[in-house]
């Protein structure tokens, strides 16, 4: 089986292989998503330069960073809700490696998200891409393609008098990825893995409430997904190994063949 991995690097090293980043740039600019009352409000990312080739490290450049476990492009572990808080193996620190690489799903809905900011993924969505692309293989990632990660500005967090408006899961769709797909994961382009407005539903949160009870994981704010085919593609995506970490901002990539 060594034979795999030389095939894949000189795949990489001839371009038959694309390396396609899903990560968005990590700044003290990168949106947080507004959680209201009654939970505490996360900062912004600060970025602190501790020295830079100055007289506080004439020969060096670093930065100290306070970030939010979950900004940006980030990985959610099943730790991070209160559903998933019991499991084994369920912080950033603990998951297995293995579980970090797996292949894609890539489910397009960009059209119903354009027409629908409080568009909600049904088990139907699912079964149709199905009938066109196979069974959604145990293991395998479920990336929601919206293009909501091309939206500026305000436009992201998309908030206005009632809430955020951004597209995201019914629980009866979470509950199949997880029991009747047993995907290792949900990612989406949106701020969380929940609609703009799943505060409000039953359970609240529905997708975390389910996900990480199911022992899943998530995505969030990913971008480029728009350069994956619907199945093929293989996603890498680590958290950093914080000890009891319920998440982690992520370099997210993809692996397609070209
Ligand atoms: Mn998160």
């Amino acid at each position: 089986m060594a034979q795999v991995l030389a095939d894949l690097v000189a795949g990489l090293a001839a371009g038959q292989v694309k390396v396609v980043d899903l990560t968005k740039p990590l700044s003290p600019e990168t949106p947080i998503i507004p959680l209201g009352p009654p939970a505490k409000q996360p900062p912004n990312m600060v970025i602190e330069t501790n020295n830079k080739y100055d007289s506080r490290g004439p020969t060096s450049y670093s930065n100290t960073l306070h970030v939010w476990e979950h900004t940006g492009t980030h990985f959610d572990a099943p730790i991070h809700w209160v559903t998933g808080k019991d499991l084994p193996n369920n912080a950033c620190d603990t998951i297995l490696p293995q579980k970090f690489i797996g292949p894609a799903c890539v489910l397009d809905m960009t059209a119903e998200a354009a027409k629908n900011p409080d568009f909600l993924l049904m088990p139907e969505h699912i079964h149709e891409w199905e009938r066109r692309h196979g069974r959604i293989p145990a293991g395998a990632w479920v990336l929601i393609r919206t293009d909501w990660s091309k939206r500026e500005g305000a436009a992201f967090l998309n908030v206005d008098a009632n809430g955020a408006h951004s597209p995201g899961q019914h629980v009866s769709a979470s509950r199949f990825l997880a029991y009747e797909r047993d995907v290792i994961g949900l990612g989406v382009e949106t701020v969380g893995t929940d609609a703009g407005q799943a505060h409000r539903f039953d359970p609240p949160l529905p997708n975390h409430y389910t996900m990480h009870g199911a022992g899943k994981f998530g995505l969030a704010s990913l971008c480029n997904l728009d350069q994956l085919p619907p199945t093929g593609a293989v996603v890498i995506a680590a958290p950093l190994k914080i000890v009891n970490g319920s998440g982690s901002p992520a370099r997210v990539l993809a692996l397609v063949a070209n």
